[in-house]
């Protein structure tokens, strides 16, 4: 069995080895929120630990005071990581004074002559338990918005730590036996369930800021800033997938190319602002006209294209002119009636022996007819040239 000072030892290089880790990593990278407070918390928490496997050899009278308030800052630490991370409205309002009265309560209660180390151990483990239990509950959350199974593992591993060293303290504090030298099974599995702790905590909250990085960078490389629809990139490698797709499963697969009318004009009368706002209105007039699988995309400026699996052409013409009509109903405050929106839209069904960009392009050939044929209509494409 190990002592708790030689267990020290081994979280306190744990913590130091990631704070190290940490900083280097903030040092080249723009951190998510929390995580400078995160690698704050694991350095002093590491220090603090080595600070607890020192002791007894340095001898130092002010490391008994030193080390629960480091224990204590450290705590706080990781709750501000946790309460920036999750977004936690007004924490700083709750956290400050709980904060304060912990590290009051520890250096009222340290110098007593009466109280041991077992028991200064035992008092910050009941403060750990808690907050751990807390960690736990918000990630374990069913209320926990988008859950990540790395959150929810994270989640876990606070649990089973927190009730290990929570039924250890408070069960070797109701038998007064808080004997540090020598760990007895129960103080063992707090033990292990606290080396998991540093460890998974350790990794997970950098792995959690990671994951959420790389959600805002998906986010911007694929969708367009202004209305939120799929970029042009990303529409077509989509679009692409969808086609491979219906022609495995030899179902129709559609194709529309759709031209916002006179956008220029609006522009030119009524500012650039008033041509944004038309954008948004249009993406959101035409979600609430498609159906959840169809994949719309701004190919740039007013143009927009939708591809739809599973829908023939008949129902593809039908979904235009449901496009064409809702694009009329949309009413732009900043116009007054100054601007009626119309479409121009070019419809094709992809045929089997045809590649994206050559459905595209004849999807394009018929907007372009609807456009000579005098706006605000659906117009069919020309039928694949077969060579004979
Ligand atoms: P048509 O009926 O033939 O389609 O004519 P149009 O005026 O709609 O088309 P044109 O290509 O002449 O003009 C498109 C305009 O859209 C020009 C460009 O300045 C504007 N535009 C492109 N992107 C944006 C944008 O993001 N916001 C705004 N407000 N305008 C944009
Ligand atoms: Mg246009
Ligand atoms: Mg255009």
């Amino acid at each position: 069995m190990i002592d708790i000072h030689t267990y020290m030892l081994a979280l306190g290089i744990g913590n130091i080895s990631f704070a190290v880790l940490m900083v280097a990593y903030i040092r080249d990278t723009e951190p998510s929120p929390g995580l400078r407070f995160w690698t704050c918390a694991r350095l002093v928490a590491g220090t603090t630990q080595l600070l607890a496997f020192a002791r007894p050899q340095l001898g130092l009278p002010v490391l008994a005071l030193v080390e629960p308030v480091g224990w204590f800052i450290g705590w706080a630490l990781e709750v501000a990581a946790f309460c920036t991370f999750f977004e936690v409205r007004n924490w700083k309002r709750y956290a400050i004074p709980i904060a304060g009265l912990a590290l009051l309560a520890a250096a009222c209660i340290v110098p007593l002559e009466t109280t041991s180390y077992g028991e200064l151990v035992g008092l910050v483990a009941c403060v750990f338990a808690l907050s751990t239990i807390s960690t736990a509950f918000v990630l374990l959350s069913p209320r926990l918005k988008n859950p990540t199974l790395l959150q929810r593992i994270i989640g876990l591993n606070n649990g089973v730590f927190g009730v290990a060293i929570a039924s250890w303290a408070v069960g070797a504090f109701l038998r007064g036996e808080l004997n540090m030298t020598e760990a007895d099974g129960h103080q063992m599995a707090g033990y292990i369930s606290g080396y998991m702790l540093m460890i998974v905590n350790g990794f997970g909250f950098l792995l959690m800021s990671k994951q959420r990085n790389d959600a805002v960078m998906k986010r911007l490389a694929t969708l367009d800033d202004l209305t939120g629809l799929l970029n042009r990139r990303a529409f077509l490698a989509r679009a692409n997938e969808a086609r491979l797709l219906a022609l495995r499963l030899r179902k129709p697969i559609t194709l529309l190319m759709i031209d916002i009318d006179h956008f220029k004009q609006l522009n030119d009368r009524f500012g650039h602002a008033s041509g944004d706002e038309a954008l948004v209105l249009f993406a959101r007039a035409a979600g609430g006209a498609l159906r959840e699988h169809d994949i719309l995309g701004r190919m740039g400026g007013e143009e927009f294209a939708l591809a739809m699996p599973g829908t023939d052409l008949e129902g593809a013409l039908q979904a235009a002119e449901r496009l064409r009509q809702a694009t009329m109903a949309i009413c732009l405050p900043s116009c007054g009636n100054g601007y009626e929106m119309t479409v121009s839209i070019g419809v094709v069904v992809i045929e089997a022996n045809e590649d994206l960009p050559a459905a595209l392009a004849r999807a394009d050939r018929a907007l372009y007819q609807a456009k000579r044929n005098g706006r605000n209509r659906v117009e069919l494409g020309e039928a694949v040239r077969r060579v004979a």
